[in-house]
């Protein structure tokens, strides 16, 4: 057979088919031209059902909807590990102030026995300086009780700002999932049209033609079938050349044909 061939349409797909490949074909197939026309029709549907089937997985609302599901797991334990912190912190505040509630007592104490002015002259000598102690105490134990105090409000308010982000990620994602579902619906509409029009056309397929199809399309990337128009197969894209076009044109209209470049049922329409 000649192989030389016209100018390639543009984007043609990959590497011509080995002519060895013709004789892995099956035996030849027959089919009224009104069945290989409605084996177009079964292709055509059998594209938008593919292109339904990428939208659907390729939804932007999906990888929008797992984004988020990520950062929501991801603030959540944040948020637990804030929630430590505060309730860590807020017990040592409670417990620096409450030392310096006893070491003021035990100054309350002290001033009241230095008011009454009972004891001896020592004992009262030692309470005096003990109170200056007990003063220099309370200080450094004030401090201490104000930076825990500081270390509170930061964590506080470090906490309040993960529960807003988490708020707005929440929002956010029911938005998407929102989107996912309106489109999934639409999507469903469009199944709904198109699947049964495929059924009631591949039903009246005869058993062979229907079989190659089947066959064909699962090794061509989805397209089965093509048909020949401009003396050009629509399923490869390459200009068939003249003596091609002449044998088939010669060929009997039941005699259901393959594309020699691409292997596709060709359709005459
Ligand atoms: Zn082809």
């Amino acid at each position: 057979m000649d192989r030389n061939r016209g100018p390639l349409a543009s984007g043609s797909p990959g590497p011509r088919t080995p002519p060895a490949r013709r004789a892995d074909r099956g035996s030849s197939v027959k089919a009224s031209p009104a069945d290989q026309i409605r084996l177009l029709e079964v292709q055509a549907d059998d594209a938008r059902l593919d292109a339904l089937a990428n939208r659907r997985r390729t939804l932007p609302a999906l990888a929008e909807i797992s984004r988020l599901t990520r950062e929501i797991t991801d603030l959540d334990s944040r948020i637990g590990s804030a929630q430590t912190d505060v309730s860590d912190l807020t017990r040592s505040q409670t417990k620096a102030s409450n030392e310096t509630g006893v070491v003021r007592a035990r100054l309350d104490r002290n001033n009241v026995r230095l008011s009454a002015g009972t004891g001896s002259a020592k004992d009262l000598q030692a309470t005096s300086s003990e109170n200056v102690s007990l003063h220099r105490r309370i200080a450094v134990l004030e401090e201490a009780e104000l930076e825990v105090m500081e270390q509170v409000e930061v964590a506080e308010s470090t906490l309040a700002e993960l529960r807003t982000t988490r708020d707005g990620s929440a929002v956010a994602l029911a938005d998407a999932e929102q989107q996912r579902d309106a489109a999934f619906a639409d999507l469903d509409d469009d199944l709904g049209r198109v699947r049964p029009h495929r059924e009631q056309a591949a039903a009246q397929l005869p058993e062979q033609l229907a079989t190659r199809y089947e066959r064909i399309r699962a090794s061509a990337g989805g397209v089965g079938a093509a048909q020949l128009a401009d003396g050009r197969c629509t399923g490869c894209r390459l200009q068939l050349n003249v003596s091609e076009l002449a044998t088939i044109r010669n060929a009997d209209p039941d005699e259901v044909l393959e594309c020699d470049e691409c292997g596709r049922i060709l359709v005459r329409a």
